[in-house]
Order: structure tokens, then sequence, then C-alpha cells
């Protein structure tokens, strides 16, 4: 039997609502399927069979929300019946989205080549999905919610009230850039396939990016603001702190002029929209301080180098 979820997208207040088995689940845009992916729940069932932990819960984990409705009865089918060799084979096969999803995502929004060529993050999108073969592919079916108010409770739409898309939805749709349509619509999907595809034609749609958190490197959809360094999942250094909360109170200084110069150059690409010489100079800029951060936050480099780097490319 296939997996069937409802997912709708709130625009206004920048979430998702998921509905699984009559159970509704809400959540920050984007996070589901962006946790999807950084969850390495292959080592953490390697990890739980070398401490003897209890592998029923592989799947329970906030991240691994997605894991455990599209692939968690035939995980617990496989583990009740031992057969630990499949369990194996699923887990690759998790694996292998995982890296496909992140390929796709990296090349549309963190690959600084063809820019020329691929300048919007849509023809991007659809390049590199051509390039590997992955097909972009539409939930089956949908309900326009456009008349419904924002808290509408989607586990009440029975799957009658569901309507087939045409064919053609998304292929239209990205085919013909046509992306700022009306935004109420309830989507069922019944493949994870489905579901990444919808979550990433709405990033287009909404004209949102996907970044990676500079503390805690996973991705995130900085919806408010664009430039927004910090995700709000919980932070590996502290469990009552959002990596935001957290960074904010680590001390200042060349992070903070880290901050002040990308600031600089983000609104100067934003003011210049039709520069390219800016803009590329933005994401070259950016691609190497990234860098340049990581390996001052690991003590590669000393603070002199960075800072130094920092005012000279400031220049
Ligand atoms: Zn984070």
């Amino acid at each position: 039997m296939k997996t069937l979820i409802k997912v709708r997208y709130d625009k206004l207040k920048y979430k998702e609502y998921i509905t699984y088995n009559e159970y509704k689940k809400t959540f920050d845009f984007g996070y589901p399927i962006l946790d999807f992916v950084t969850a390495n729940v292959k080592e953490r069932y390697n990890n739980m069979i070398d401490s003897s932990k209890e592998l029923e819960n592989l799947f329970e984990t906030s991240d691994t929300y997605l894991c455990k409705i599209f692939y968690g009865d035939d995980y617990k089918r496989l583990l009740k019946d031992e057969k630990h060799l499949n369990i194996k084979i699923l887990l690759d096969d998790i694996e292998k989205k995982q890296m496909m999803y992140s390929t796709l995502i990296n090349f549309t929004f963190f690959y600084n080549a063809d820019k020329y060529f691929y300048d919007r993050w849509i023809d991007r999108f659809i390049f590199i999905c051509n390039k590997l073969s992955y097909p972009i592919k539409q939930p089956s079916f949908s309900i326009i919610a456009e008349s419904l108010d924002n808290n509408l409770n989607i586990s009440n739409i029975d799957d009658n009230t569901l309507k087939s898309l045409d064919d053609e939805f998304l292929n239209y749709k990205v085919s013909n850039r046509n992306l700022n349509t009306s935004e109420g619509f309830i989507y069922s999907c019944e493949s994870i396939d489905e579901l990444f595809s919808l979550f990433m034609i709405t990033i287009f749609e909404r004209h949102y990016i996907i970044s990676k958190c500079q503390n805690c490197n996973k991705y995130f959809v900085p919806f408010k603001k664009n430039d927004a360094l910090y995700c709000d999942r919980i932070s590996p250094q502290k469990e009552n702190k959002t990596c935001k909360e957290y960074a904010s109170k680590q001390p200042k200084g060349l992070i903070e002029l880290y901050r002040k110069i990308y600031m600089k150059k983000f609104a100067r690409v934003n003011r210049n929209k039709d520069n390219f010489t800016y803009k590329n100079d933005f994401e070259t800029w950016k691609e190497t301080a990234e860098k340049l951060k990581s390996d001052y936050k690991k003590g590669i480099i000393s603070d002199e180098t960075f800072e130094k780097w920092l005012i000279d490319s400031d220049k």
C-alpha cells in the first residue's frame, strides 16, 4: 500500500501542515524535508546495533519524521522478521535519496559555475534534474484551498474532495516559469519524491532560498530574511538554545565583521539586480569567506589571517 500524506504550505505564517493517518503536525516551513536530507540514519542504525539499543526507535527523532512516514512501516516489518540485510538495503535507499536531494539543492543554491546560463535558481534546478535524470514528480491530487482560512484542519478533508491534478500541472508551471500562482493548495503526496518536488517548486514560487546554517551546518529556509545565517533548530552545543540564540550569545568580533561585509555586499546586489559584476563578486566572496570562516572556527587559520582577508575583501 502506498503512503499518502496531505500537505499544505501556509504562506503567511511560514508553516507547513502535514497530515498522515489523520494526525496533523505543524512545522516551520522546510524543516521536514531538509531534516530528512541530513539525517544520518545509517550511522545511527549501526551505532544502535553496536550498543544494542532499541532499534524500533530509529525513526523517532525529530529529524526523521519523513523517514517514519515513508519508510517506517517497511522498517518495522523487516525488523520484526529480523531481515537485517533488507534493512541495510532500505537504509541504502534512504541514503541514495538523501544524496540525490542534497546534490540537487547544492547545485541549485550553492554552486557557482555556469551562473551566466543558469542565473535563476529554478533554471539551475531544472538543469540539474535533467542532467541526473531525476524526474520532477508532481503530487497526484490537490484541492484548491483559497477560500479556506489558514487554520483549516486539513485532516478533515476526505480523499474524495481531492481532485486529480492536470497531468501537465507542474510541467506547465515549470516550463513557463509561471510560478506566482495562487497560494491555497492542499496536496496529497504518495512518495517522498513528490513531496520534495512540491517543496522545491514552492521555494521558487515564493522566492525563498535554501541556506546552510553557520552553526550546525544543516539546510534551512531563511524565510523572513534571505541573509539569515542561523537556523531555528536546537543547537548542537546547548539543548535549551536554538542555533540562532546560541550564535547571538557568542563573542562578536570577526564573525560580526564578516556579517557586516556580507550584509553590505548582499544589499548592493539587491539594490542593483541587473548588475552581474556585483552579483558575481558577492558569490565569489561568499564562497571564499565561508571556507575561511569555517577554517577560522576550526582553528586552521589564525584570527589575523581571517581579519586581514576580510578587511582586504571589503576594499
Ligand atoms: Zn543550525
